[in-house]
């Protein structure tokens, strides 16, 4: 499968190559044993940081490259997901939801600190919205900041934080104002302050490889400094950060979905049944030629709206159709291939099993499905 040379310059070529040997080096020959250990190596962070992975899209000054190039990441996050791992990737990349906000509009003494160290590897970077009540309607969350003196009074909890039980950092999202979107804003705090707790690593269906965690915080102290943005302007942020994560997540996606086919054909062409390759019945050839048909179709709509955003428009209609489409084929063509190998395709030791089981979260996390349309929906007047 050829990826689409238009939107791919040499500059991203070589993003690609050295992404890809870092995965064939240091990911593909221990994620089995990783994911049924459901943990990679904090280690990894540091070496990935090393290779300049983590830095890529963010500003060269505090420690990253290829400022901006949305094609740049959307080659490493391609790469990245060869090996196999939605997990991996999501616990290696939960800097891409976190750390942004900070970028953008921390203060700078805050951003100076604590981006390198991220970039680096040094520190590990989450994001927290969700809360036991709610993940949908984040204008209604209820973990409340109460200024006092030079510092926040931090009150509530979160839940399903990818990374949150190894991160150093944490940029959550607070109620400092009245109730609705008006009243929200962005903290970041930091693992170790005072009332701030972390629960138990979360059992999921999938994502094995990543920590999953409830956060904690009672009367935790955190200083007016690591206010994100402006008071109770957060809500503009947490929504300007989720268009990125929602084509990350149409992304890995594709690439679930393209993983799934290449592993269909390789068992349709190898496996015997009725004295022929599986892959001549008619109705299996048939299902393989759609499964290619509907990646071909969901990757295109993805980089077309890669480079609306790399030209800087605003897609928050078509990221989301993005984000639906490419869950929805991913849904089906993992259904499908797990549906092709039979037997196997249930085994713990083929890689289908696994693509199906991480596939589950992608119509969920980052907004849902039902949000999506909810989205596309008032973009169109409705
Ligand atoms: C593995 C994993 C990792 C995650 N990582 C993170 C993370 O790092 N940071 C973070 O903050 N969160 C994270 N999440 C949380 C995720 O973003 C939420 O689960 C998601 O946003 C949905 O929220 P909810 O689970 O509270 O469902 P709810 O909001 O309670 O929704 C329940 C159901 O109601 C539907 N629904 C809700 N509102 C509407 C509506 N208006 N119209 C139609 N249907 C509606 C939903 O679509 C869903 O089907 C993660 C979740 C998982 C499982």
């Amino acid at each position: 499968m050829a990826a689409s040379l238009s939107y791919f310059d040499e500059s991203h070529q070589l993003v690609r190559d050295s992404v890809r040997r870092f995965v064939e080096r240091e990911i593909l020959p221990y994620i089995d044993e990783w994911e049924e250990a459901e943990e990679f190596p904090r280690e990894l962070y540091l070496k990935a940081g090393a290779a300049g992975i983590l830095g890529i899209g963010y500003p060269e000054q505090l420690g990253g490259s290829h400022e901006g190039d949305v094609f740049a990441k959307v080659a490493a996050s391609e790469e990245l997901m060869r090996s196999g791992s939605g997990g991996l990737v999501a616990g290696l990349g939960s800097l891409d939801i976190g750390l942004p906000p900070i970028v953008k509009w921390a203060k700078p003494v805050v951003r100076e600190r604590v981006v390198p160290q991220v970039l680096a590897g040094e520190k590990i970077m989450a994001l927290a919205v969700t809360e036991p009540t709610g993940g949908s309607d984040v204008a209604n969350l209820k973990t409340r900041a109460v200024r006092d003196g030079d510092h926040y009074r931090v009150n509530g909890s979160k839940t399903f934080i990818t990374s949150g039980v190894r991160a150093d950092y944490y940029t959550v999202a607070v109620r400092t104002g009245g109730e609705g979107f008006g009243g929200v804003s962005l903290l970041l705090v930091e693992k170790g302050t005072p009332g701030f707790s972390v629960g138990r690593k979360l059992k999921k269906m999938g994502w094995w490889a990543s920590d999953t965690a409830e956060l904690f915080f009672d009367d935790c102290k955190v200083p007016v400094e690591n206010l994100i943005g402006v008071e109770n302007a957060g809500f503009a942020c947490i929504m300007a950060n989720f268009q990125s994560e929602r084509l990350s997540l149409a992304i890995m996606a594709n690439m679930t979905a393209q993983l799934a086919l290449q592993e269909s054909l390789k068992w349709a062409r190898e496996r015997q049944a009725f004295g022929k390759p599986v892959g001549k019945f008619q109705v299996l050839k048939h299902r393989l030629a759609e499964m290619a048909t509907q990646l071909e179709v969901s990757r295109e709509f993805t980089y077309c709206q890669a480079a609306q955003m790399a030209a800087g428009r605003s897609v928050i209609k078509e990221i989301s159709m993005a984000k639906n489409f490419a869950t929805d084929i991913a849904d089906r063509l993992t259904y499908d291939a797990v549906q092709i190998m039979g037997g196997m395709g249930y085994m713990r030791e083929t890689l289908v099993e696994r693509l199906y089981r991480d596939n589950r979260i992608l119509s969920i996390g980052g907004g849902t499905r039902e949000i999506m349309n909810e989205i596309i929906a008032k973009q169109m007047g409705l």
